[in-house]
């Protein structure tokens, strides 16, 4: 194949990948976006075994192999609740290539001793994004799979301390685009940008990795783009170029959403307060009240109108089927049911609607919370499945609340509410939250998913 249908295949992938972005807007046309992606990968990588320079297919191969082997099972096994840890590992493992690709050059153009300083740049450029990356990610996985501590990790001087090593690493750069040869300054720049990660990461709270995934991987697609400068790739630099916008724009829309600064997700080691509730009075005094399940089922089956809240809780019992066989009942019974989607409930974006999309909820029956915020009031009942942060009323009347300012959802409006939760344990945020004690609540205890069996069971019987 010639180079230039090389570049033209090129284009027609960056094509692909630019509509399936725009697809993976809405989750109607998300599954055709993630369709559209990986043909245009495909696409890619075809083209991309045509290149002259390769000069063996072996290591080609035994690669494509093993990245099957290892890439099948993390699609086709890992829980949804797991995938922001599986997604971590995934940036680990991309920008180890990026990285792993700068080195394989640097040493390349070491042994014919051809190093110009432009492509130092890039290479070192990828290196340093890479690297830390790569410990970034990891760390990232670690905390978000329990395996390190998720509470942050902090230390006086902490931020003027990883700018002075974040400042060794960009020195040594510097130095080595002024002397390409010096492979010391290398080492000590890859060193250092591996320690970078960890040190970036420490102090950040383990339910904030998920911003922190997606600014690494915006990391990640600029070490792509420094590795097609490198190498001459057209291809890497445009989906390095998207992957790192799109990185970067998700992590300020997530900050957003969670009416956080940028800055303060990354160095206000938000989360390392103790839960401010293990059982303990409301800021307000109430108490919460509980409910039987026969009693919530009763008002659930005559409801009209009905509105699913769903959060964390429901990702963690993994309790969308029942979720949506609740909604079906009461649907058979003549009342009208919708999904309310905060953007942060649950740790990712979209978590919710990927959830609740698995188990077969029509997509017009999710409705995101500029458009079902004004239908709260006229609801009978709004159910509460695991939901704790984004429906508590703190947000939008206190303005001492960590979290005030935060747009919620105003389940508070509806006429009212049963909340579904195992005990009396606070959200992500560790704020104790009014609603529960509202006179308007009923608190209906347990796992989630149990609970919607029972309240299934119950309607039916209603
Ligand atoms: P929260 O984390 O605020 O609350 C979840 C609630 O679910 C808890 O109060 C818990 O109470 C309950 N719960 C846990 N397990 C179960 C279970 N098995 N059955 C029933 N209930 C259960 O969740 P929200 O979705 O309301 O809010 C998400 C939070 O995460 C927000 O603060 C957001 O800012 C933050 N966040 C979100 C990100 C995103 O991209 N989505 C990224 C980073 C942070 P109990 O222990 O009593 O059961």
């Amino acid at each position: 194949m010639s180079d230039t249908l090389i570049q033209l295949a090129y284009l027609f992938a960056a094509f692909l990948f630019l509509t399936a972005l725009r697809a993976l807007g809405k989750p109607d046309t998300a599954r055709r976006g993630i369709q559209l992606a990986a043909f245009g990968m495909a696409v890619a990588i075809a083209a991309t075994l045509f290149n002259s320079r390769i000069v063996s297919y072996e290591w080609i191969a035994i690669g494509g192999v093993v990245g099957a082997v290892a890439g099948y099972p993390l699609g086709k096994w890992v829980p949804m609740t797991a995938m922001p840890q599986r997604i971590a590992l995934s940036h680990a493992l991309g920008a180890l290539a990026a990285t792993l690709v700068g080195i394989g050059e640097y040493h390349n153009g070491l042994s014919v001793g051809e190093l110009t300083r432009g492509h130092v740049l890039a290479l070192g450029f990828e290196v340093l994004l890479g690297g830390l990356t790569v410990t970034g990610s990891l760390m990232a996985f670690g905390k978000l799979q329990d395996i390190l501590p998720g509470q942050p990790i902090t230390f006086r001087g902490q931020n003027a301390f990883n700018l002075a090593v974040l400042a060794v690493g960009v020195a040594s750069l510097v130095w080595l685009v002024a002397d390409p040869m010096n492979v010391t300054v290398a080492a000590v720049m890859l060193a250092v940008s591996l320690i970078v990660g960890v040190l970036l990461v420490l102090p950040i709270g383990g339910a904030d990795m998920p911003v922190v995934v997606s600014l690494l991987n915006s990391y990640a697609g600029l070490a792509a783009v420094a590795t097609g400068f490198a190498i001459d790739n057209n291809i890497l630099i445009i989906v390095g170029a998207l992957d790192g916008l799109s990185g970067f724009i998700l992590s300020v829309a997530m900050s957003k959403a969670m009416n956080r600064s940028f800055a303060n997700v990354l160095f206000g080691a938000f989360g390392s307060a103790p839960s401010a509730d293990a059982g303990g009075p409301s800021p307000t005094g109430g108490e919460m009240v509980p409910i039987s399940a026969e009693d919530a089922a009763l008002r659930m089956a005559y409801a009209e109108k009905v509105i699913i809240v769903p959060g964390y809780g429901l990702a963690v019992a993994q309790a969308q089927h029942q979720a949506r066989e609740l909604a079906d009942l009461i649907e058979k019974r003549g009342g009208d049911v919708r999904f309310a989607i905060h953007p942060v409930a649950g740790r990712m974006p979209g978590h919710m609607n990927v959830l609740l999309a698995e188990a077969g909820v029509p997509y017009d029956k999710l409705l995101d919370m500029e458009d079902i915020n004004d239908r709260f009031a006229e609801a009978d009942v709004a159910l509460v499945v695991g939901a704790n942060d984004v429906v508590n009323p703190a947000a939008r009347t206190n303005p001492k609340s960590p979290i005030y300012g935060m747009p919620i959802l105003k389940v508070e409006e509806s006429k009212s509410v049963i909340a579904m939760k195992r005990g009396r344990g606070a959200g992500f945020s560790g704020v104790e939250n009014d609603l529960f004690v509202s006179p308007k609540t009923s608190m209906l205890f347990g796992d989630a998913k149990q609970s919607l069996i029972t309240l299934g069971l119950e309607v039916k019987n209603a």
